[in-house]
């Protein structure tokens, strides 16, 4: 971002404490994490079958499936998750490109390269520059883009960031934004402006520790972030997407329940929208960060599986951050979305960039492969599945 920068400073606008009654985020609060997290503990091989076997599976069947019982049963929930995905969305995978806008943030956060003390180059594309890097990513195939910024209320402004879906959606067809959270009358602009989704990862849903990872800024207010996705539906988002960042927390089968309550009660609240769950390992990052708890590739699995069990309908996404190998493995378990090529730095497609990535990728692969791959597999690799009127 140029000149304006440097703009007199704005005023912050205080965020409320508390979720509204009637939203998925009270839903989710007042679900009862700690018994189903004992149900998960004391799962037997019989709980397991019972949930292999129902037809309409409740968060007690879904904690079954993510015990240490289950784990026995892979193969055959790996077997009825590609089952329940081929006949919900057939062989089709979407995908999409984030375009980072700016790397501004005046967060702490314990895990991510662009956290305010962190001494990288930063950078904010003007709206015109972004529009060059959507034409780079339209050019590569893209149809879906994902806007994505730091957190910085003057810089990465509201006015900003729809002056940047207003130089996007003449020539994109979808758009969703990955940025600070909002208000709902933020989100409605946004939507006037060409914008139809809307992606806010928890990144944990225990309040310890959230408080323990996010140590600065607006985004410590973990109810005003639980209620975003509920806001962006009441502000017109048609596609809402959330995720926890796994490896934050010690225990990633209780942020699993928390995920999957989550995605259930934005499902029941907000029928109209599509909803999309994201399950995102954490990846080393500027400041030396390293996941305190990793997740393995057998318990993110298991944990696919599961979801897709309990969730028929949802859409699940799986970003560069993991390998090819891996992430080809995933597809026929239930992944409906994929990024691919990606960049996490601000400018990083259509030019060369000295600005800072928000994390490593590990799939290195071009668009091209990765369509290539899907072809290979069976799938068709679906660019554009949406057209605004
Ligand atoms: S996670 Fe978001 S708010 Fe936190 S430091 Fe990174 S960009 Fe800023």
């Amino acid at each position: 971002m140029g000149a304006s920068a440097t703009a007199v400073p704005v005023a912050l606008e205080s965020r409320p404490t508390g979720v509204p009654a009637g939203t998925a985020a009270a839903d989710v609060l007042a679900t009862d994490l700690d018994g189903l997290r004992h149900m998960v503990e004391g799962a037997t091989a019989s709980d397991v079958e019972r949930a292999l076997r129902t037809r309409r599976r409740d968060l007690a069947d879904f904690a079954a499936l993510l015990s240490p019982a289950a784990g026995d049963r892979l193969e055959e929930m790996a077997s009825q998750a590609h089952a329940v995905t081929t006949r919900r969305f057939g062989r089709v995978v979407r995908l999409f490109a984030p375009l980072y806008l700016s790397n501004q943030c005046v967060s702490t956060c314990t895990y991510c390269g662009f956290s305010a003390p962190n001494e990288i180059v930063r950078r904010t594309l003007e709206p015109k520059e972004a529009l060059t890097e959507a034409r780079a990513l339209m050019d590569a195939g893209f149809r879906h883009i994902l806007l994505v910024s730091g957190e910085h209320a003057r810089i990465v402004s509201k006015d900003y960031l729809v002056a940047c879906v207003e130089a996007l959606a003449p020539e994109v067809p979808s758009l969703a934004v990955e940025v600070q959270v909002w208000d709902t009358e933020t989100y409605r602009r946004l939507v006037d402006a060409g914008c139809d989704g809307m992606v806010c990862y928890q990144e944990t849903y225990d309040r310890d520790t959230y408080g323990g990872a996010h140590l600065k800024g607006k985004k410590r207010n973990y109810e005003w972030r639980l209620a975003a996705p509920d806001r962006a539906a009441a502000g017109g988002m048609r596609r809402l997407g959330i995720g926890a960042l796994l490896g934050l927390h010690p225990d990633w089968r209780v942020e699993a329940l928390a995920l999957a309550a989550h995605a259930q009660a934005l499902i029941r609240r907000w029928w109209r929208c599509e909803v999309t769950v994201a399950l995102p390992r954490l990846r080393p990052a500027a400041g030396g960060y390293q996941a305190a708890h990793p997740v393995g590739d057998r318990d993110l699995v298991q944990l696919l599986c599961a979801l897709r069990l309990l969730l028929p309908d949802v859409g699940v996404s799986l970003s560069t951050r993991e390998t090819a190998a891996l992430r080809d493995a995933m597809v026929p378990l239930g992944v409906t979305h994929m990024s691919a090529g990606s960049h996490t730095e601000p400018g990083g497609y259509a030019s060369e960039t000295d600005a800072e990535p928000q994390f490593q990728i590990s799939d290195t692969r071009s668009p091209a492969e990765v369509a290539a791959f899907l072809r290979a597999a069976g799938y068709d690799p679906a660019w554009k599945d949406w057209q605004r009127v």
